[in-house]
């Protein structure tokens, strides 16, 4: 008889989902995590009044009503929906494309213009696009491509768009109306109070060592649990035998301003080459500028993020989905899978980009079948 039924690793939104779950069926549950905070990713710190998203902007959106239900009963969400702007050499575009955009561009006033104007500008790509530079062009034209995709772009990955993969450019919207909704989801918003009061509610009456890293303490942690559920990162599990998986890492440097508006908007994206930051996020503007009580707040935290290539060691955020990577996760997976008391599950545990949304809906799924 070992003490839990579960030591999971990780207090991500992953782990927390599944041990909220677990408890609920009468589990005894322990969570290893090794940060001296709960959250993960998508861990909110107060400061000067303001929910500061610290491991960089998390909005929540889904299309899933199931999760979108299941979030509810641990925080209220207000209406915050995301629409960046970008910033390319001072003059200001709509995100994602969209008519203010196209109009902001081209002078179009019509969607038929503004389509004409598009249909003109990818007559340069024949046949399928080969890459995320083609990919670009032939659904938003050269113009845009060149002012608020090229630069971008080539700042976040570290590449040449001509060397990525055309589907990272899919994410974003293209729409010939007013719309400028960042996501085509049909719930989104940002939890009252921030994201950390969520994973505590969660989290409430289960058992948690902070500071604690599993690899570091394996052998008791395993002799305390007739499984684990790992969300750290798969490669590291197993000791980077057979070599690490590579990530796009970020660094945020925050800054308290002793002034209540800085940019007006939660994200305004900065396009061009020369500015070294991809993207400057005021994170008042996710809960409105106010506080609890509905106050304005005074001060204001803007974080620019700078993104860059990861080495061991560094905080790991975007799995590099290219050739050499999916095929070292393939080798990875096949020794889990032979796995029997321990379970991978996660963006880390599955090397896997996944939203919010996603990682409660695998979460869920994964109490179903192991319960
Ligand atoms: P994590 O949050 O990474 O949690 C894993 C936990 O495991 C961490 O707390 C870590 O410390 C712990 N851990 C790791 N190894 C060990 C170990 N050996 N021992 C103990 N503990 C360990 N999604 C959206 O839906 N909307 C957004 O706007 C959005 N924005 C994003 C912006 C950025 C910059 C990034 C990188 C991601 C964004 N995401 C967004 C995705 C979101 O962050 C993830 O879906 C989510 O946080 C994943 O949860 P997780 O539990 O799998 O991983
Ligand atoms: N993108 C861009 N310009 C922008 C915003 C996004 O070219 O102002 C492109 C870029 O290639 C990025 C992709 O769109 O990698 C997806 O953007 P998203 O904001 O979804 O990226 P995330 O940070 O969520 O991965």
């Amino acid at each position: 008889m070992h003490k839990y039924d579960y030591v999971i690793v990780g207090s991500g939104l992953f782990g927390a989902v599944f041990a909220n779950e677990a408890a609920k069926h009468g589990k005894k549950v322990l969570i290893a995590e090794k940060r001296d905070h709960i959250a993960g990713n998508i861990y909110t710190e107060k400061t000067e009044g303001i929910n500061v998203h610290k491991y960089g902007a998390h909005i929540f959106h889904t299309n899933n009503k199931r999760v979108w239900d299941y979030v509810q009963q641990f925080a209220v969400f207000n209406r915050f929906t995301n629409s960046p702007i970008a910033n390319y050499k001072g003059e200001l575009y709509s995100l994602p494309f969209n008519m203010y955009t196209f109009n902001k561009m081209w002078g179009s006033v019509t969607p038929e213009e503004a389509a004409s104007k598009i249909e003109e500008q990818r007559m340069e790509i024949k046949g399928e696009p080969k890459n995320l530079e083609e990919q670009a062009i032939s659904l938003v034209g050269r113009d845009i491509y060149e002012k608020l995709i090229k630069g971008y772009t080539e700042k976040q990955w570290g590449r040449d768009c001509k060397e990525l993969p055309a589907f990272i450019i899919k994410r974003l919207p293209v729409r010939l109306t007013f719309d400028n909704n960042y996501f085509n989801a049909l719930y989104q918003g940002i939890p009252i109070g921030g994201y950390t009061k969520m994973v505590g509610k969660m989290l409430d009456g289960i058992e948690i060592k902070l500071n604690c890293d599993y690899l570091e303490n394996r052998k008791e942690l395993n002799a305390a649990a007739d499984k684990i559920i790992y969300t750290g990162p798969i490669d590291a599990y197993y000791g980077f035998s057979l070599g690490n998986l590579e990530y796009r890492s970020v660094r945020f440097q925050t800054e308290i301003l002793d002034k209540p508006n800085f940019q007006g908007n939660a994200v305004v994206n900065y396009t061009d080459a020369l500015v070294p930051w991809t993207r400057i996020i005021e994170h008042k503007w996710f809960e409105f500028g106010k506080d609890e009580t509905g106050n304005d707040l005074e001060k204001t935290v803007i974080s620019r993020e700078y993104s860059s290539e990861w080495r061991p060691g560094d905080e790991p955020y975007y799995p590099v989905n290219n050739e050499r990577n999916s095929r070292l996760y393939g080798s990875y997976k096949m020794l889990a899978d032979k796995e029997k008391n321990v379970f991978f599950g996660g963006r880390l545990g599955e090397y896997k980009y996944y939203d919010m949304d996603a990682v409660i809906g695998s979460a869920l799924s994964a109490v179903e079948k192991m319960l």
